[in-house]
C-alpha cells in the first residue's frame, strides 16, 4: 500500500520547498511528489525533512575502542602505534560480541543522521585464524546488526592478503583478515546471487524492490593486496556484478605512499589511475596525500572520495585538499571510519573549518550555485555517498528510497532559523540535537528522539564493553 506524507518543509534536489505531498511505496521508495498544502489521507510531518546521510566508510568493531586510545604511550605515537591496539581488539572479538557492538553503533548512526552505512569489513576468520565453514559468522553479525537497528547496509567484504608491499606475508596479528582471492570471489558471488534471487522474488510479487542490504567489495589497500592480484580480482568482480561498488583505502599515510613508490615506481593513486579500473563504482577512501593531478584524475573518472576528518584528525593522517577536489567537480562523501565520533554534521563542519583555518577565510566550501555551506556540503555528500555505497538513496526524489531525517523546528538549535539555513544550523550550530525522527525505506526507526531498541541494548553493550576491557587488561 502506498503511504502519503504531507510535509511541512523539505530539501528536494531543486531546493527548499514548503508543503509537499510525498508518496512512498510499500517497499519504501518515493513514487510521487506533489506540491500542495495538504492531501486527504496523508500523514502530516511537522518539521524540516532532509535526506539521510549515507556513511560511506565504517569499521564497526572499532566502536569498541573509541575513546580508549587517547593517552600517550611514547613521544612517537602515530597511526602505526594505534594500529597495534586495533589489532589487539580485532583478534579477540567474537561474532556475538561484534553483533552487539555493531547494533549499538548503527543505532547511534541513525540518531546522528546516518541512514545507511558501507561496512568495510576485513574480519573474516575465527579467533584461532581458522576459516568459518559455510556461512561466515562475522559477516552475518554485521548484517544482523543492520537489520536489528534498521539501517541500510552495503557490506564490503575486504580482500587482505599481505602485511606490506612486495607481498610480505601476513603478521600473526593479521591472520584473521586473510583470504585467498578465489575464496573471496566465491563468497561475494554467493551473496550477490542470493540478493538477486530475493530481488526477483519480490519483483515477481509486484513489489517495487528497495533492498536495504546489498553486497559490494573492497581491497584493503595496495599495501595489503598486490597490484596484480587487485587487477585480476577487480576484473572478476565486474563479471559477478557490473554495478558492484568497490572501495579501497589509499594514500592515508605518507609512509604508505613512499613505500608504494619504492615497490612499484608509482604513487598509489597514480597506480589506480593508470590501471584503467576506476569508474563511478569506485570509492577511494582517504586520498589524504593526493597530488593536485591525482585529485583531478579521480574527479575525471567520476569515482568518489570518502573522507573521515574525525578519524584522519584522530590518527594524525594529514589534510585532504577539499577545496581543490570540489573545484575539480570531485565527488566527495563522508564516513565515520574508526568511530572515534559518529556524526555526519561533525565530519562536514571540519571539512569547512580545516579550510578556514588554513586560508584565514570563511565560507570556503560554498559555491556560486549554493551560498549556504551547510546545504552545499550536506546535499552533495548525501548524493555522492549514495553513489559510493551503490544504493538509491541520498535525495528526496522519485525512484530513491525514503531515507529521511526530520528536524524539529522547535528545538533551541533551530530557533530563529530561516528554512534555507536549516542545514547550516545542523552542520555548524549543534543542530544534530534537533534530529527528531528518522525514516529508512519508509519505516520510522527513530521517533521523538528515541530508537526502539536502545533501552534494551544499552545494558548489554555496557557489560560487553566491561568484558572486553577486562580481557584486554589480562
Ligand atoms: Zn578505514
Amino acid at each position: 500500500m502506498t503511504r502519503r506524507y504531507s510535509i511541512e518543509s523539505a530539501l528536494l534536489p531543486q531546493g527548499w520547498v514548503e508543503d509537499a505531498v510525498v508518496s512512498v511505496s510499500d517497499a519504501g521508495v518515493v513514487t510521487k511528489i506533489e506540491f500542495e498544502a495538504a492531501a486527504a489521507g496523508a500523514q502530516r510531518i511537522a518539521g524540516i525533512v532532509v535526506p539521510g546521510m549515507p556513511n560511506a566508510h565504517s569499521h564497526a568493531f572499532q566502536r569498541a575502542m573509541a575513546g580508549a586510545t587517547e593517552y600517550r604511550l611514547s613521544a612517537r605515537d602515530s597511526f602505526w602505534t594505534w594500529r597495534q591496539a586495533m589489532y589487539a581488539l580485532a583478534n579477540r572479538i567474537e561474532p556475538e560480541q561484534l553483533e552487539i557492538v555493531a547494533t549499538q553503533l548503527f543505532v547511534e548512526m541513525l540518531k546522528a543522521g546516518y541512514t545507511s552505512v558501507a561496512e568495510f569489513h576485513y574480519l573474516h576468520r575465527q579467533t584461532n585464524a581458522a576459516p568459518y565453514l559455510g556461512a561466515n559468522d562475522l559477516w552475518n553479525a554485521i548484517a544482523a546488526a543492520a537489520t536489528a537497528a534498521g539501517i541500510g547496509l552495503t557490506l564490503l567484504p575486504t580482500l587482505y592478503q599481505a602485511s606490506d608491499f612486495g607481498g610480505k606475508p601476513l603478521k600473526r596479528e593479521q591472520a584473521r583478515f586473510g583470504m585467498q582471492t578465489d575464496e573471496f570471489l566465491r563468497a561475494v558471488a554467493e551473496r550477490v546471487n542470493a540478493e538477486r534471487r530475493a530481488g526477483q522474488g519480490a519483483a515477481a510479487q509486484g513489489a517495487m524492490v528497495a533492498g536495504v542490504i546489498r553486497t559490494g567489495a573492497a581491497f584493503h589497500s595496495l599495501r595489503a593486496v598486490g597490484y596484480a592480484s587487485l587487477r585480476e580480482a577487480a576484473l572478476q568482480l565486474k563479471d559477478i556484478d557490473s554495478t558492484l561498488p568497490v572501495h579501497i583505502h589509499v594514500a592515508e599515510q605518507l609512509r604508505e605512499v613512499q613505500a608504494c613508490k619504492r615497490a612499484t615506481g608509482r604513487r598509489p593513486i597514480e597506480l589506480l589511475l593508470e590501471s584503467g579500473l576506476l569508474t563511478h563504482r569506485w570509492c577511494l577512501v582517504h586520498a589524504t596525500h593526493a597530488t593536485p593531478a591525482e585529485l583531478q584524475g579521480i574527479a575525471g573518472h567520476a569515482a568518489t572520495v570518502c573522507v573521515s576528518i574525525s578519524t584522519e584528525a584522530n590518527l594524525g593522517d594529514g589534510f585532504f585538499d577539499t577545496k581543490r577536489f570540489l573545484q575539480a567537480d570531485g565527488r566527495l562523501c563522508i564516513g565515520s571510519d574508526s568511530q572515534a565520533t559518529v556524526c555526519p554534521a561533525e565530519e562536514l563542519r571540519w571539512l569547512e573549518y580545516q579550510q578556514r583555518l588554513r586560508r584565514k577565510r570563511r565560507g570556503v566550501l560554498a559555491s556560486t550555485a549554493e551560498s549556504h555551506v551547510g546545504t552545499r556540503l550536506w546535499r552533495d555528500a548525501a548524493i555522492h555517498g549514495a553513489q559510493a555505497i551503490g544504493q538509491a538513496v541520498g535525495a528526496i526524489a522519485v525512484g530513491r528510497r525514503a531515507d529521511w531525517l526530520v528536524l524539529d523546528r522547535a528545538h533551541p538549535t533551530m530557533a530563529g532559523s530561516a528554512l534555507d539555513a536549516a542545514l547550516d544550523h545542523l552542520v555548524f550550530a549543534g543542530g544534530s540535537a534537533a534530529i527528531r525522527d528518522v525514516m529508512v525505506a519508509g519505516r520510522w526507526v527513530v521517533k521523538d528522539f528515541r530508537h526502539a531498541a536502545e533501552a534494551a541494548l544499552q545494558p548489554r553493550f555496557a557489560s560487553l564493553m566491561q568484558q572486553l576491557a577486562t580481557t584486554a587488561a589480562r
